[in-house]
């Protein structure tokens, strides 16, 4: 007990052994640590996390949940992922709030408009509602845009999609590790990877801070840490580069900002917190690095990106700044994989800033990659191995793509 609340997950002694041990206790880790059990009855697994869970993206992130990705071999997993927060907040017993506001993605040129026609069109190809919108229904949907001729870059229209909108990150965390620790799964907070042993091509053990585990089966979903743990630990290289992002939020305002909105032009998007906070965020530092700082010509930039597109919010103070880790591949599409080139291990990282949204569907199929030694055909795509064949995919799908520059 805890005063007078019951913890919702515990404190166990670390074991000897595990059938399964995952790094990491973020988004990717918990979510296929609790599928493990909720589907394939496996409970005999450790969550291993060097600081406390939620510490990476997973407690960092926006929080912005969509569906409208670019590629047939992404839109379908975020699909699922947007229909799945009202399943788990059932079954997890703990309410995630899911807010489908919707998300209004701005063109800022005629180029990005039909960047956008395409966009939406592949989009509705495989059933996910988005759709192209005016200045003046741009307008309708958030009525302190400006939408006059004033900006730098005036609105030409945008890229609307009603089922996104945003989940609150900290409670998906809570309520999966609730989840695991219901099933008699381990968390082991403030423990780290140290060491990975492999014998005859096969995963062996883990050493960890408080001591080794003997395991035939490891899930490398350490974020922003993944290529260094899988490089330096097993000789694995990934391709990923590790960027910051930062974010802010606003002091509380009265409701103004109904739906997620974001500009490519500006390199900005935003969403009102329910708290009234407006969440501000945007692209990645351009230069790789390890570190969670935030800066002032970043704060600066978000200011004057808000104030174009919302005059009404100049003079508005930022409360809070933070940044965390964007593990980015050189496709914008997560390496997911296992049994290649070592049997064993599981590979689910390079998430970039698209982690979050994807993190509880991925952890079903992962989980089941696992629990059963075989791909799911969803996953497929996102193998180590199409780099090395020269296969990338087309998924930049954020803002980045709908500067008036393009
Ligand atoms: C500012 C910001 C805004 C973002 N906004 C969004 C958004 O709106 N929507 C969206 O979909 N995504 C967003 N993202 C991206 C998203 O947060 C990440 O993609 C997601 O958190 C990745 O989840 P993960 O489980 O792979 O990694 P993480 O959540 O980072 O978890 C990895 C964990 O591994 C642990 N770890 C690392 N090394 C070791 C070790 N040696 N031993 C033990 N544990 C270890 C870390 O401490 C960490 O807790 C954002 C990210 C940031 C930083």
């Amino acid at each position: 007990m805890f005063g007078k609340y019951k913890r919702l997950w515990g404190k166990p002694q670390l074991k000897n052994s595990y059938d399964a041990v995952i790094i990491g206790g973020g988004l990717h880790g918990l979510a296929t640590a609790y599928f493990l059990a909720r589907s394939h009855g496996l409970t005999n697994i450790a969550v291993i996390e060097k600081r406390y869970i939620g510490f990476g993206g997973a407690g960092r992130n926006t929080a912005i949940v969509r569906a409208n990705q670019r590629t047939q071999e992404n839109l379908p997993l975020y699909k699922e992922a947007l229909g799945l927060w009202p399943i788990l907040t059932k079954e997890l017993d703990f309410n995630l709030m899911f807010n489908n506001c919707g998300n209004l993605n701005l063109a800022h040129s005629e180029a990005a408009l039909k960047a956008m026609r395409l966009h939406v069109a592949s989009a509705q190809f495989l059933g996910v509602d988005s759709r192209l919108v005016d200045p003046k229904e741009c307008k309708e949907l958030v009525p302190v845009l400006d939408i006059s001729q004033r900006p730098r870059y005036p609105i030409y229209g945008g890229m609307y999609h009603p089922p996104g909108g945003t989940v609150r990150h900290d409670a998906v965390v809570w309520g999966l590790a609730k989840g695991c620790a219901k099933f008699g799964m381990h968390i082991h907070q403030n423990t780290e990877v140290t060491g990975i042993g492999v014998e005859n091509g096969k995963i062996v053990w883990v050493d960890t801070s408080e001591g080794k585990i003997l395991t035939p089966c490891l899930l490398n979903s350490a974020g922003g840490y993944s290529a260094d743990i899988s490089y330096h630990l097993l000789g694995v290289r990934l391709p990923i580069s590790v960027l910051t992002i930062q974010a802010m939020v606003t002091e509380p305002l009265k409701p103004l900002l109904h739906h997620v909105i974001s500009s490519g032009g500006y390199h900005v998007y935003a969403n009102q917190t329910l708290k009234g906070e407006i969440a501000t965020g945007s692209h990645m530092d351009p230069w790789p690095n390890y570190t969670t700082q935030t800066t002032a010509c970043y704060i600066k930039h978000q200011a004057e990106a808000l104030t174009e597109l919302m005059p009404c919010l100049k003079a508005l103070k930022f409360m809070r700044s933070w940044a965390g880790l964007a593990d980015l591949t050189p496709d914008m599409a997560p390496i997911i994989d296992g049994n290649d080139p070592i049997e064993g291990y599981y590979i689910n990282c390079g998430w970039g800033y698209f982690g979050f949204k994807s993190s509880a569907v991925t952890g079903k199929y992962v989980a089941r990659f696992m629990a059963t030694g075989e791909c799911p055909d969803i996953l497929k795509p996102f193998s180590l191995r199409r780099y090395k064949e020269h296969r990338l995919m087309g998924e930049t799908a954020a803002t980045v793509n709908y500067s008036p520059n393009n």
